[in-house]
Order: C-alpha cells, then sequence, then structure tokens
C-alpha cells in the first residue's frame, strides 16, 4: 500500500507482480457502508495504467498460454487453498468494503471465490474436446485455443466472488488478464493480489487495475488488442459496452440486471416458500442480481402468505456488520441507498402500502448512525405495469402482488425487460415443468433459490445478459474453439 497526502492507506495497482501507483498518481476515497466514512483510497487509473497492464498481460501470455493444464490447475488450487487459509480476513475485508455481514461473505462469498479457483482446476483437467470419424472424409477434432488478454470487469454487490467467477476460468484456459474490480469494492482484489503471487502465478497473467467505469473500465473495453471482455454488472452499463467495443467485434459475455419473479402456487411447502422467500428477498441487503424481488402470490393463500413475510422481515436484523446475529448489513454507497430509498417513495406515489420497512432503522448504535442502512421493506398494492414493479431496484425492498391462474402468472413473469432468474413453489411436478418451460429466464428454481452448480450454464435472456458462462460454457467463452479436420 501506498500513502498519499491523506492519511488514509491508498492501495496500488498490480501490473507485473508488483504493486504500483497509478501513473497520474491520482486516487479517490472508498468508503466503509457502515459507518459512511471513507476507510482507504483507490487508484484513479487510466488508459496509460490499463495500456501497463496490457503490456505485462500481453508478454506473459506466450508462457502462460503454453503451460501444461496440469500445471495451470496446480497454481489454482494453491490460489483456493490460500483464500481459504485466509478467510477471516477476506471476510473481514469483504464486509468493510461492502456493507454485507461478516457472517455472510465467511459463508458464502469467500467460500464460493476459493470454490471458483477449484472447480475450474478440475473442469479443465478433465474436460475433453470434441472428436469425430466421417468416412470418405476425415477425422474431424476440436481444440480450444487460448485466445491472449482478456478484460474482466467486475460489479459491488459480490466482489470477490464474481471477480474469481472470471479469473478462475479466464487462465484456466491459458489466457492472461487485465481486471477491473468495481470502484466501490477493491479491497478484496487487492487481497487476492498478493494470494496470486504467493500462490507462484507468474508476473503478468492476472494484472489488477483499480479505478472508475469510465476511467480504467471504458480503457479496458476500447483497448484494440483486449478481444474478450467478461463484464457483470448494471444493463445501462452493458449497452454502453457494446457499442464502445462494436469497431473492434470483441468477444463479450454480459450478466447484467434482473427483476426476477418469485411465484408462490397455493399448493406449496408454505413454511419452505416463505422462510426462502425471506432469504431471497432480502439477503446480502437485496443486492444479488439473482434475488426475487416481484413476489407473486396464488390468492387463496396471498393474505397468510403476505401476514407471515412482514412478521419474518420485521424480525430480520439491520445493523452492525460484525454481529453474528446480523441479517443485513449496509446498502453499498449513499447514492445507491439514496435511490433505493427514491423507489420506496416511488412506490407511495403509485399508490402502494409500505407494508413493514421503507426506512433506516432508528436504533442504530452510535458508531453506525451514518451509515447507509435500510429496513426490509415490502410493498403491496402496486400494478404490475408501475415502475417499481418493473425497474431494478437491487435493494432490500420487494413488490408482492396476489395471481389467480398459472396462465396469468406466467405473463406477469414474462412481461419484463428482464430475463435472468425465478423461483416456483409448487408441490404439483407437472405445474413445475410447465411454469419453468415457459418462464423467460437463465435460471429457474423450482422449491429453491440460489442453488448452483457451477457445471451448468449461467446466464441471462433479454436485457440480462448476453451469453452463458458455467462449466464447458465458461471454457467455450474464454477459448477460441478450432475445428481441425485430417482427410481420409
Ligand atoms: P455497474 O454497471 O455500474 O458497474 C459494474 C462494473 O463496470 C464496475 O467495475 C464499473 O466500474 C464498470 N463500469 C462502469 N461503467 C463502465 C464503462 N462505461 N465501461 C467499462 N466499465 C464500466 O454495475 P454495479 O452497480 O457495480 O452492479 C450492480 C448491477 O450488476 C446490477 O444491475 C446487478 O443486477 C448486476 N449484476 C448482475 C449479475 C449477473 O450475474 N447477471 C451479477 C451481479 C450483479
Amino acid at each position: 500500500m501506498a500513502s498519499t497526502s491523506n492519511s488514509l492507506k491508498a492501495l496500488d495497482n498490480f501490473i507485473n507482480n508488483e504493486h504500483i501507483q497509478p501513473t497520474a498518481g491520482k486516487y479517490f476515497d472508498t468508503f466503509e457502508p457502515s459507518r459512511g466514512r471513507p476507510h482507504a483510497q483507490i487508484p484513479d487509473s487510466t488508459k496509460a495504467d490499463v495500456e501497463l497492464a496490457y503490456q505485462a498481460a500481453s508478454k506473459a501470455f506466450p508462457g502462460w498460454s503454453k503451460t501444461s493444464r496440469a500445471e495451470r490447475a496446480k497454481i489454482l488450487y494453491r490460489i483456493a487453498d490460500l483464500i481459504e487459509s485466509r478467510l477471516d480476513e477476506f471476510a473481514q475485508a469483504e464486509s468493510k468494503d461492502q456493507g454485507k455481514p461478516v457472517e455472510l461473505a465467511r459463508t458464502v462469498d469467500i467460500p464460493r471465490a476459493a470454490h471458483n479457483f477449484r472447480f475450474f482446476a478440475g473442469r479443465i483437467l478433465h474436460s475433453v474436446e470434441e472428436a469425430g470419424d466421417l468416412a470418405g472424409i476425415g477425422f474431424n477434432y476440436t481444440q480450444r485455443m487460448p485466445i491472449g488478454v482478456v478484460g474482466l470487469i467486475s460489479p459491488w454487490n459480490l466482489p470477490l466472488y464474481l471477480l474469481t467467477w472470471k479469473i478462475a476460468p479466464c487462465i484456466a484456459c491459458g489466457n492472461t488478464a487485465v481486471c477491473k474490480p468495481s470502484e466501490f469494492t477493491s479491497l478484496t482484489a487487492y487481497l487476492l493480489c498478493s494470494v496470486l503471487k504467493e500462490a507462484g502465478l507468474p508476473a503478468g497473467v492476472v494484472n489488477m487495475v483499480f479505478g472508475t467505469g469510465m476511467g480504467a473500465g471504458q480503457a479496458i473495453v476500447e483497448h484494440p488488442r483486449i478481444p474478450v471482455i467478461s463484464f457483470t454488472g448494471g444493463t445501462v452499463t452493458g449497452a454502453k459496452i457494446i457499442a464502445n467495443s462494436a469497431q473492434h467485434f470483441k468477444k463479450l459475455s454480459l450478466e447484467l440486471g434482473g427483476k426476477n419473479a418469485n411465484i408462490v402456487f397455493a399448493d406449496c411447502d408454505f413454511e419452505q416458500a416463505l422462510t426462502t422467500s425471506l432469504r431471497s428477498s432480502f439477503a446480502n441487503q437485496g443486492e444479488i442480481c439473482l434475488c426475487g424481488s416481484r413476489i407473486f402470490v396464488e390468492r387463496p393463500i396471498y393474505e397468510k402468505f403476505l401476514e407471515r413475510l412482514v412478521q419474518g422481515a420485521k424480525n430480520l436484523k439491520v445493523g452492525d456488520p460484525t454481529k453474528k446475529e446480523t441479517n443485513l448489513g449496509a446498502l453499498v454507497s449513499k447514492e445507491h441507498w439514496e435511490k433505493v430509498l427514491s423507489y420506496v417513495e416511488l412506490g407511495k406515489q403509485e399508490g402502494g402500502k409500505i407494508e413493514c420497512g421503507g426506512q433506516k432503522p432508528t436504533d442504530l448504535p452510535d458508531d453506525f448512525k451514518d451509515g447507509y442502512f435500510l429496513e426490509p421493506t415490502i410493498i403491496s398494492g402496486l400494478t404490475p405495469s408501475c415502475r417499481v414493479m418493473r425497474e431494478e431496484i437491487f435493494g432490500p425492498v420487494v413488490t408482492i402482488y396476489a395471481f389467480d391462474t398459472e396462465d396469468e402468472v406466467i405473463a406477469l413473469t414474462n412481461d419484463s425487460e428482464y430475463g435472468l432468474s425465478c423461483s416456483v413453489w409448487t408441490e404439483n411436478g407437472r405445474r413445475a415443468r410447465r411454469v419453468a418451460q415457459s418462464i423467460e429466464a437463465g435460471y429457474v428454481w423450482v422449491n429453491t433459490w440460489m442453488a448452483r452448480d457451477l457445471r451448468m450454464p449461467f446466464g441471462g435472456m433479454k436485457k440480462s445478459g448476453l451469453g452463458r458462462e458455467g462449466g464447458d460454457h465458461s471454457l467455450d467463452f474464454y477459448s477460441e474453439l478450432k475445428t481441425i479436420c485430417l482427410a481420409d
């Protein structure tokens, strides 16, 4: 870490396995959301820093792309072990930087980051390409070729989890990377740099450039020699990335926003649907792209479900993220908190009833009075055309709506510009299949939520994304697939 004129510690970029200051020497503050005060400084990297990172990655590519799969896997396994050995340090950093409960980071974010490396280490070792003999023509086989320097741009909601979801398959496939984590949450990416070095990853294979989207992010997207971009973030940013990379015909994977439906039929396992709906509504303060923010409940159980959901939401503890019993920490930033609050106001204007929450808790300990907290909020009484029921809020705010028929709820669910995920609650197997098949979403869960199998494709339909990652889909994305024909 460097020190700047400010008394806060400043992070450095990580290029060629060295920590270096941004070329322009500029930094900005990053905030601790639960206390509403700055806790570190982030390099405000520019095009020149991205160029340095690109040069390092480009120099490392010939060597790294020729290492055996076994050698790459060995390093990825080591990275996973090292992350796990520093679990508490990573979890505390993630919570401090993002606002989420330490316990959530300790049990979900960080273990999953380690698992990403372990999963793709195994996958690259055990995957085989296609081969086939066509009599009279020849024997064909495919080869996954490393592509080159890849740009990896990640958001703030699950910082290390989503960044490593990109880094692991990218380098497992023999590419090198220029990464840019969100400017709101750079801390665990910074810690990861020391892990990568300690694990023996050769210099230049992974380079970390910190800074804003308009600065470092756009410079990666517009770099003429970075042919592949994997991006997770908002839909509006995704559209800019498509436009800004178009002239270079870049290969893009875009994992974008959502407005996911949570469909509860009257024949569901009520308690299971209720408990999981509380989680899918409010886990990580509702700041998970997969959260079910539109709850549709079949009319016969609507009143009972609403009453119990409100009761459950009121019982959730909001506050000090370091306490084990805390369910919701702080929202990531003041701007985001204000945006989410503005949707609560909009909900009222649109005729909604705030069933619970809607404001900052009044009983926060002194130390957290300036934090960006919001009570879990449930809004009823809105019609499906309301903005609050259509736009992504990305906070602890859900709407609830009664439906009468299967066809109606399918139409309501699909009447969205997004198509990321959906949960369906029913004990009727035939209905489960029918509904799952009709829903326009990349991932449909029946009687569960966010159960992830990394071997399965992940990605969104419509404005929720382009492409799929996961399992061999990730290997295909991070490789150039070549067909070779040996003539008979
Ligand atoms: P964001 O789009 O504002 O930022 C994401 C990243 O892109 C950040 O690193 C940012 O600095 C960078 N960026 C911003 N503008 C850029 C530009 N013009 N060029 C290049 N990079 C740029 O998103 P966010 O607010 O950090 O994250 C929240 C969004 O992410 C939500 O919409 C959420 O649904 C979505 N998300 C989607 C998934 C998924 O898997 N589909 C997962 C997590 C989050």
